[in-house]
């Protein structure tokens, strides 16, 4: 099992299957992109299989979630995933996408094997879309949407980042739109994760914040803390359920108690938290012929070695302002 010293299990993988992407969203990347990974740098499409078949077998690990940069970029994603839900015990898999090009991959995404989609939407309105994200995709995201609900991958959840004077007067439209078609919205904290070290505290639409926005249409009401486990969301019933709202407040009310995660870089890098500024190179012992239980316990090690959390109650943590933003970028590390 992936233990730490802290006494918190880690039973959730996520693998970034590639650091590039075709949106540029400004809270994640500069309108350039960054120096990519080379080839040879990524693990291939057999080496990922094995990680994650090391990790559902001898690891303890439940769940899968392919993420990115764009995970849709990745030429072998649909056998990567066919390969994964073969896997035994067969792990819960998801999908962490911007949604361009979802259109076209959701029903054979699904007949691979996977299980449901996170969709990133920050806003309803084209104009903004393009704003935040530097491409005119809007439609093929609002496509990509459709077609995974109608493929079954459900309940169809989105992920949005609200920025100050952009769209954060959204937020109540939003939710109204995902309540209309059955989708699970979350709002997520922008965290300093950007390459370009832009992050600024006092510019941040805080969770309490965004509750206001929503409590000016909508009465809010928190699901039993039972229910929030290790999720990072905080769940509120809105206008007394069933339909629901989450806030994934990682700055204001950080989650690293409850912290399930443990995270696969598409060079093969274990990383035992967002934040963590150290990383182990599977990949390195894996092309130097490292047998399984040698990979488990290069991994088990990793784990063991993660911090408390970057939490508010941390000196160095991500509210602090000794904060030391990992070299990473979210986009490279998988978010
Ligand atoms: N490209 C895919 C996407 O956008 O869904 C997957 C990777 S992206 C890094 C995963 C999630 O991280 C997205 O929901 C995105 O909005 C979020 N994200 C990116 N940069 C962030 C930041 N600085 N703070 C908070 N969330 C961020
Ligand atoms: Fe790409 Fe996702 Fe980053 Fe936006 S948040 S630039 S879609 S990796």
């Amino acid at each position: 099992m992936l233990l730490d010293r802290f006494g918190r299990q880690a039973v959730d993988l996520r693998v970034s299957l590639t650091d590039r992407c075709n949106l540029r969203c400004t809270y994640c990347m500069p309108e350039q992109g960054l120096a990519w990974l080379g080839k040879p740098e990524l693990l291939t499409d057999e080496e990922i299989v094995r990680l994650v078949g090391l990790a559902v077998r001898d690891l303890g690990v439940r769940e899968v979630r392919f993420t990115g940069g764009e995970p849709l970029l990745r030429p072998g994603l649909v056998g990567i995933v066919a390969a994964c839900a073969a896997l035994a015990p067969r792990p819960e898999l998801s999908l962490t996408t911007n949604g361009v090009g979802l259109a076209k991959v959701a029903g054979a995404l699904r007949e691979a094997g996977l299980d449901r989609v996170n969709v990133s939407l920050d806003t309803l309105d084209a104009e903004t879309f393009h704003t935040l994200t530097r491409r005119h995709r809007h439609q093929d995201v609002l496509a990509g949407l459709a077609a995974a609900e109608a493929a079954g991958l459900i309940p169809v959840k989105l992920n949005t980042v609200l920025m100050r004077g952009v769209n954060d007067r959204e937020a109540p439209d939003l939710l109204a739109w995902c309540l209309e078609r059955g989708y699970q919205l979350r709002f997520i904290e922008q965290m300093p994760l950007d390459a370009q070290h832009g992050w600024d505290r006092s510019q941040m639409v805080t969770a309490e914040e965004i509750l206001d926005r929503l409590a000016t249409r909508f009465a809010l009401t928190p699901e039993p803390t039972a229910v929030r486990g290790a999720a990072p969301a905080e769940r509120w019933l809105v206008d007394g359920g069933p339909g629901t709202v989450g806030v994934i407040a990682s700055v204001t009310r950080p989650f690293c108690r409850a912290c399930d995660r443990t995270r696969l870089t598409a060079d093969g890098q274990v990383r035992n938290c967002l934040f963590a500024t150290g990383e182990t190179d599977l990949r390195g012992a894996l092309r130097a012929g490292a047998s399984d239980a040698e990979l488990g316990e290069l991994w088990r090690a990793a784990m063991w070695g993660k911090k408390a959390g970057a939490g508010v109650d941390n000196p160095e943590g991500i509210d602090a302002p000794q904060f030391h933003q990992p070299e990473r970028p979210m986009s490279a590390i998988g978010g």
